[in-house]
This record gives C-alpha cells, structure tokens and sequence, in this order.
C-alpha cells in the first residue's frame, strides 16, 4: 500500500538528517518520512573504533563558524558535549620545500612567512589594481592572476584539505560564490575584505573557529539527529515521478508519496533520480577518492604540536596531508600513545588506491618519517577505504546548479540539496538543508539569499 506523508526526504546522511531536524522545528505539524538506501543513518560520516583508537571513515570534524551547523549543535543539547579544537591554538603546517611550515594566521605573521618569497608578498598587493575577470576560471587561474604565481602552492594546500582537488580544475565561481561576488563588487578582494571588516568593527568576532567533533566520534552526531525520526532503511529510491501534485517514490521496500520532496543526496546518486525528469547537462560530475590510513605510533614519535599538515602537488609526497588526531581532540589514542591520520589519493592520484593497504602503509611511513621523527614501526596501522567519494564543483558546475535551479522552477515541492551541489563540508549540507526546510514550512520557495563568504582555514 502507498505510505502518504507530507514531506520525503531521500537520502539519511547530514543532509537529509539536518533538513528532517529542521522541519520538525519549523513546522512540528508536519508528517516527514526519511527514506535511507542503506541499514544505517549518517551516509559519508562514520567513526572507527579499534584497540582503543578512535578514528573516523569520513569527516574528521566541522568548524563551528556556521550559524546553522551552531544552531542544530544547541537544539540537540550537543554544545555540552562537543570537543573543540580552537583553530587559534594548534598549529597548521603546510609542506614546504621538504620540511613542514607552520601557516600564519595573524596578518602580521604573514609578512615573516618563509611560505611566500619577498616579491610573491608583494605581488599579493596586485590584487588592488587588477580589474575582476566577468568570465569563470579555474581556481588556479584566478588566484595566479590576483595574487601571483607563488601563492598558487597555499591554494593547492587548501583544497587539497577541503575537496581532496585539483586548483586548474575547480571553478572559482561554484567554489566561492560569495568571494567572487565581493570581488566583482569592490574591485578587490583585499579591498572588499578591509571594507567588511570596517563594516563590521565592534561586532565582528575576535577569534578563529574551532573544529568540533565528540568523545564518541562524529557517530554522536547522526545518533543524535536521527533520535525521533521516521527513517525507512533499506529503502533506496529507484523512481520518481509526480501524479495529482504529489511525488510518488517508487522504493525496494514500496511506493511513498508526498507533496514535498527534499533529495538530499551526493549529486551523482541525485542525477540518477533526477534524470527521469529532466536530461542533466552532464550525466556525473567528477569526484576525488581517498583512503585514510590510521597510524598509532607510541608518544615518542615527535608528532610536531598542532593540527596536522597539508602538502601541495609541487612537493611531490605520496601522503595528501595527515591529521594528528589525538593533539586535536582526546581519547583518540590510548594511553601512551598517539594517533595520526593520512590521506591518500585525491582527484590527481587515484591510482594510489589501487596499492594495497601492505604498500599504502609504508609508502606513507616513509613519507612522514622524513618530517617528523617517528619510531621504526606503528603500532597500529589500518587502512580505512569510504565509500563515499568527493564531488568536485569543476568548471561544468555552474551549468549543473542552472539545471538544479531550472528543476526546483518548474517542479513544485521539489527541492535538491546534498553532498556537492553548494560545497562539499558538512556546514555547506546543513546550510542548504536548513534553506530547504525554511522553503517547505513557509509553503514554498522565497527571495534567493546571496551567496556567502566561505573563509578559508588550512
Ligand atoms: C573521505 C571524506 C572526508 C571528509 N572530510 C570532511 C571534513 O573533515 N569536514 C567536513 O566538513 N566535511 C568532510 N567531508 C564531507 C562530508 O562528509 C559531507 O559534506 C557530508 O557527509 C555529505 O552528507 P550528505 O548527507 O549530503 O551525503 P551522504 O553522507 O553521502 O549521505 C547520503 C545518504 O543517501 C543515501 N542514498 C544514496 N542513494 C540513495 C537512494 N537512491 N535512495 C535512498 N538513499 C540513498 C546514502 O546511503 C547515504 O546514507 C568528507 C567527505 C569524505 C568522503
């Protein structure tokens, strides 16, 4: 028989949880339904538990500069129980010329900075006089025309620790809406930002953010957020079309049908659904595969202080960047010792996943034992290899957020978030679940807010 609600949501990662948790705030009366392809909530979040270390599959945390991502953290009670990192107090290191460099937060730290040769700090003042380029460029092009070539290292640096990606593929305009906007504005970026922070003097926040996670891992998080929900596992959604002006869910477990539809899915699993309505400009859009290899070493290992480490392309290292998970938070390692996360892979190297987890281990002992000095062998080591992938919002995306838009215009009570259409971090999910859910208590869509600034931490 067909299960009737008034709002489906499709997929049960952050996503999907955050819109469900986000209707049933705005609009109690409201009947929702979560349909969930796998056995378990959470999707690209998952924590690893093993010999007393605690590691996670997915995310490793999210900084708590989203209002949206604050807002679910103090319905839920979780504020109290959040472990914080503040980014002010732990050291982040870049890789640079062979050994690791700490990144500068404060501006006056900049103009010191061994990361940025004299004349490339100089020429950072470029972007004052440089007009604003109309046209989309890849982040590479924009930044190496703005600031100069020898910044370009720093914003490999970054997105290798945001999107695992590659700078002369990412396009600027889907990458940072908010800044291009600002930029087109003012002339300037460096302009636009002293002009905001001018704007906001007084209430404009002193400190840097912190990156949050749990005692139990990120799990605590989903375990919190689907308490209370109706969630249908084992449910993926093979069809859907829209009858009398509802949406009719054709799923493994029955056919679901409801007014409103929020997919709240990874754009390459949402573009198989969405296909039957409308042909996608591209069939899949690009996405970046990595490994995380766990590594307790015992506390001897001169593990620098801080966060950990990113290294660009140009330095050639096997490893993307390695979390030094038990500074950041406690509990991570037992005592005695200390636990490391490494990446592996990424949108230019998938070919290294195709090594292993015996050669994927070594390889990355080998590599950051010639930063930092480590004991002979781990003791513990495991290669956690996640499902999920990372979208990656190349130059075709903004031709993929004009047919997103064009489908929400025409198909009443259809609204599309999820992993890759507005970014990839778990405040960019939340944020636009929380759009979809305003949209649904308030009987449909409003005014389009601008994009944001999204700032950029290493
Ligand atoms: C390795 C890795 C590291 C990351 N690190 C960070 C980090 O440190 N910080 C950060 O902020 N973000 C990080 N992210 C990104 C973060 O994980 C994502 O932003 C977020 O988890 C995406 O949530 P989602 O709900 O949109 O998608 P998902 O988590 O992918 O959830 C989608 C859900 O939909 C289900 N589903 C799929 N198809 C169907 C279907 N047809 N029918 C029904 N259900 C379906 C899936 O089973 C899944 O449960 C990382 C991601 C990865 C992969």
């Amino acid at each position: 028989m067909e299960k009737i609600s008034d709002v489906i949501i499709i997929g049960a990662g952050i996503s999907g949880l955050s819109a469900a948790h986000f209707i049933k705030k705005l609009a109690p009366s409201l009947e929702v339904i979560l349909l969930e392809a796998s056995g378990r909530a959470g999707g690209a979040i998952q924590s690893f538990h093993q010999d007393g270390f605690l590691a996670e599959w997915g995310p490793h945390g999210f900084l708590d500069n989203a209002e949206e991502s604050r807002e679910i953290l103090e319905d839920t009670g979780l504020y109290s129980e959040a472990q914080q990192a503040p980014l002010g107090d732990f050291h982040r290191y870049v890789c640079h010329g062979g050994r690791l460099v700490q990144i500068p937060q404060k501006p006056g730290k900049i103009l010191s900075t061994p990361l940025l040769p004299f004349w490339g700090k100089l020429r950072v003042l470029g972007d004052l006089w440089i007009k604003p380029e109309p046209k989309d460029q890849t982040l590479g092009q924009w930044a190496g025309r703005r600031f100069g070539r020898s910044v370009l290292p720093l914003i490999d640096a970054a997105v290798t620790g945001s999107y695992s990606g590659d700078y002369n593929l990412l396009s600027i305009d889907s990458v940072m809406p908010g800044l291009r906007k600002l930029e087109c504005e003012h002339g300037s970026v460096i302009r636009a930002i002293i002009r905001k922070m001018k704007e906001k003097k007084g209430s404009i926040k002193k400190r840097l953010p912190a990156m949050n996670n749990f005692p139990q891992g990120l799990d605590r998080l989903v375990e919190v957020l689907e308490q209370g929900k109706n969630i249908a596992f084992d449910s993926g959604v093979t069809a859907i079309n829209r009858e009398n002006g509802h949406w009719r869910i054709t799923t493994a477990k029955g056919v679901f049908s409801a007014k409103n539809m929020v997919l709240a899915l990874p754009v390459n699993s949402g573009l198989k659904i969405l296909s039957a309505i409308k042909e996608p400009p591209l069939a899949q859009i690009p996405v970046s595969r990595i490994c995380n290899v766990v590594l307790g070493f015992a506390d001897s290992a001169k593990v620098p202080y801080g966060f950990g480490y990113l290294a660009p392309e140009c330095e050639k290292r096997f490893t993307l960047g390695v979390l030094f998970s038990s500074h950041m938070f406690p509990n991570r390692a037992p005592s005695g010792k200390v636990l490391m996360e490494a990446l592996v892979g990424g949108r230019r190297h998938p070919e290294r996943l195709e090594l292993s987890d015996e050669e994927i281990i070594s390889s990355v002992c080998q590599d950051i034992r010639q930063l930092m000095e480590l004991p002979e062998k781990p003791l513990f080591a495991k290669v956690l290899r996640p499902a999920s992938s990372i979208p990656q919002l190349e130059m075709d995306h903004p031709k993929m957020l004009a047919y997103r838009a064009g489908l929400e215009q025409e198909n009443k009570g259809l609204y599309i978030c999820g992993f890759g259409w507005d970014g990839v971090g778990i405040n960019d999910m939340v944020k636009s679940a929380r759009k979809a859910a305003v949209a649904i208590s308030a009987g449909g869509r409003g005014e389009e807010a601008a994009a944001a600034v999204k700032p950029v931490y290493f």
